[in-house]
Parts: structure tokens; C-alpha cells; sequence
């Protein structure tokens, strides 16, 4: 057997004629930048997230980077996050002019620790952005409550949140605006590069969609300086009919981690995913933790198990981030499930025979 950490094919099988027949309205109305069906699937999206607004923009990168302008953010100012992400969130706030600042995460969920946030918080910090990780929710109230009383915007990087809840309610609608990727491989995954924004607020509703068309209310009419951020057409039809599926996939992603964890209970070297009380996680990836990770990762390769690390550096042990001059030690949870992570085939149409499969070759190198 070969278990891929991803089968992008068997869910294209599933609805081929349906999304085949999208992409060809498209074509025939040429409709391929912005237009009908991205406003068609704005509407729908932002009723499955309960918000009043969605915005499609071009990426996950550009949603985030286009709703801190829209909130003002730049230089000067800094911005909240954590180390423990993929660097899109960062390089949002680094391409504002803002600071990145980062808060360690909590050691049993991997999101950001509200209780280390309020130290991180100065008279130049602007915005606060927990990262949903794994399609896990981070612990809003508390983030929530000392935002508000900082005065600070709460984003939601919900990249990998598509349909998680807190307390049922769902991702993106709790903070000031939630941003989302839909990037082929995430749980609501475009043809393509795709993302969006949704939000309750009607100001950053407005700046985000001029900011993603060249700052124009109108054509030709430019009130601010925006960017070429759209999304394509094609995206927009092809994000409507899967929207109609992702309840459903994602129930099952839910499935198979619940057939993992419990495959994998009382293995004692291996520490499995931690669902607090307040979450219901869509398991975006499904996370363990073990020493010796970079062994077991080849020892599966062998074994035709395909598995993937998320994320090996820290961001602020990156090239890229070295300036900020935070050394080794600076956020020794984050660092530490980047050395011990590992992500366990994880997509709804895996069977429950390569589940068993992963699950006794991990057993076989333990
Ligand atoms: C994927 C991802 C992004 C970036 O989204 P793109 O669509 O790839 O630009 C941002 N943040 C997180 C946490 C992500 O997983």
C-alpha cells in the first residue's frame, strides 16, 4: 500500500462533471477576473462563515496583508502573532511596515497562550493575529477580552479553519476579521490560488475591496493606493460548488482523527492531538508529537507513508526573520513542536484500511 499525505485526484474524481461544468460557464461568460461567480461565492461564503461580508481576494497572503492596511496598520506600529505558523501570516505584517511580535503557544494545543499575550502588548502594538492552527480554533475569549481592553484588532488567520467552531461559532467571525486561504491543499482548496476575508465591520469590509482593485469604489476612480489582488473567476465557481461539499468533508477528516487517536492511544512515546472543551476542530492536519521525529519520518517514507512536518523552523529562527534577533530559546514551545511535529496522512477521502496502514507502520518503527 502507498498512502499519500494528500490525494488532491480522488476528491477532483468525486465531483468532476459538477465542477467541469463550473469552469465551462465561466469560459463561455469570460468571466475570469472578479465578476458574477466570486460575487456569487462571497455571498455564500460569508453565510457559511455568519458574517455579513466576504471579500475574495488573490491568496491567504493578500487577505491578511490587505485587512491590516484596511485597519491602518504600518510602520511604526506593531503587530501580535505567533512563531508556530506558516511565514504568510508574518510577511502580511512585515509587508505593512509593521513589526512582527510574537507570543509562544500553549504547549498542549499549539495556539497562541492568552496568558503570554498581554506582555507582548506595547503603546506601538496595533493588532493581534492567532493563527487557527491545524484547523484548530485558539482560544478566543480570553485573546478577545485583552484585546479589547489593549484596544487592538483582533484578526483571525483562518487559513486553515474553514468550518472549525469555538463555542459554536464559526471561524472568523469572532475577531475584527477572519482571512482565509484557499489554497489547493487546505480544506476548502481553489483550482489555483485563492483567498478571502470576511468580517462584520462595514469600514474594513469597504477599504478591503477597494484595496484588493486599485483603491477604485469605481473604474478609473482611485481613492486609494491599492493593488491587483483579485480572485479569478474560475476560482470563484469552482470554491461555489465545493462550499456545498466542505461540511461533509470535513466531518470526515473529523472521522479519521478520531480513528487515529484512538489506533494510537497508549502509545507512550507518541503525544496526540489535544481537543480542548470549546473547540470542534476540523483537522486540517493531524498532528503528533514525538522525540526522534526526522527518524520516523524516513522510516515511513519507506514504508510508502507519506508524511508531512508543519512547520520544521520557527519563524522567527528563519533567514528571513534573523534581524528581528530572537535566538534559539525565545519560544521554547513553539520550538520544540517544530523539532518534534509530525502530520499523519490527513485528507476525506482516505480509507480506513491506509488509516490502519499508516497507523501499524508507525507502530512497526516504534
Ligand atoms: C496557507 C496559509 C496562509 C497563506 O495562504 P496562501 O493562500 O497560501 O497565501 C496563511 N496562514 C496560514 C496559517 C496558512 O496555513
Amino acid at each position: 500500500m502507498n498512502v499519500p499525505f494528500l490525494d488532491l485526484k480522488a476528491q477532483y474524481k468525486s465531483i468532476y462533471d459538477e465542477v467541469n461544468l463550473a469552469i465551462q460557464e465561466v469560459l463561455d461568460n469570460t468571466a475570469y477576473a472578479g465578476g458574477p461567480f466570486v460575487r456569487e461565492f462571497e455571498k455564500n461564503y460569508a453565510k457559511y462563515c455568519d458574517c455579513k461580508f466576504a471579500i475574495g481576494v488573490s491568496s491567504g497572503t493578500s487577505a491578511i496583508w490587505l485587512t491590516l492596511l484596511a485597519m491602518s496598520i504600518g510602520p511604526g506600529d506593531e503587530v501580535i502573532t505567533v512563531p508556530n505558523t506558516f511565514i504568510a501570516t508574518v510577511e502580511a505584517i512585515s509587508f505593512t511596515g509593521a513589526k512582527p511580535v510574537f507570543v509562544d503557544v500553549d504547549e498542549k494545543t499549539y495556539n497562541m497562550d492568552p496568558q503570554k499575550l498581554e506582555s507582548a502588548i506595547t503603546t506601538k502594538t496595533k493588532a493581534v493575529i492567532p493563527v487557527h492552527l491545524y484547523g484548530q480554533m485558539a482560544d478566543m475569549d480570553p485573546i478577545i477580552e485583552i484585546a479589547r481592553r489593549h484596544h487592538l484588532y483582533v484578526l483571525e488567520d483562518s487559513a486553515q479553519a474553514q468550518g472549525a467552531k469555538y463555542k459554536g461559532k464559526k471561524a472568523g467571525s469572532l475577531g475584527d476579521a477572519g482571512c482565509f486561504s484557499f489554497y489547493p491543499g487546505k480544506n476548502l482548496g481553489a483550482y489555483g490560488e485563492a483567498g478571502a476575508i470576511v468580517t462584520n465591520n462595514r469600514q474594513i469590509a469597504e477599504r478591503v475591496k477597494m484595496l484588493r482593485d486599485h483603491g477604485q469604489p469605481q473604474k478609473y476612480c482611485h481613492d486609494y493606493i491599492g493593488w491587483n489582488s483579485r480572485m479569478d473567476g474560475i476560482q470563484g465557481a469552482v470554491l461555489n460548488v465545493k462550499l456545498k461539499y466542505i461540511d461533509q468533508w470535513n466531518k470526515k477528516r473529523r472521522d479519521h482523527a478520531t480513528l487515529y487517536s484512538r489506533l494510537l492511544s497508549g502509545t507512550d512515546s507518541i503525544v496526540l492531538p489535544f481537543v480542548p472543551e470549546p473547540a470542534e476542530p476540523i483537522f486540517h492536519i493531524y498532528a503528533i508529537r514525538m522525540k526522534n521525529r526526522d527518524v520516523m519520518l524516513e522510516s515511513l517514507k519507506e514504508n510508502q507513508v507519506h508524511c508531512g512536518i508543519h512547520y520544521p523552523i520557527s519563524i522567527h529562527l528563519t533567514k528571513a526573520y534573523q534581524f528581528l534577533n530572537l535566538p534559539r530559546g525565545s519560544f521554547p514551545v513553539a520550538e520544540q513542536i517544530a523539532d518534534e511535529e509530525l502530520s499523519l496522512p490527513m485528507f476525506p477521502e482516505l480509507t480506513i484500511d491506509q488509516i490502519q496502514y499508516v497507523v501499524n507502520a508507525l507502530r512497526k518503527v516504534i
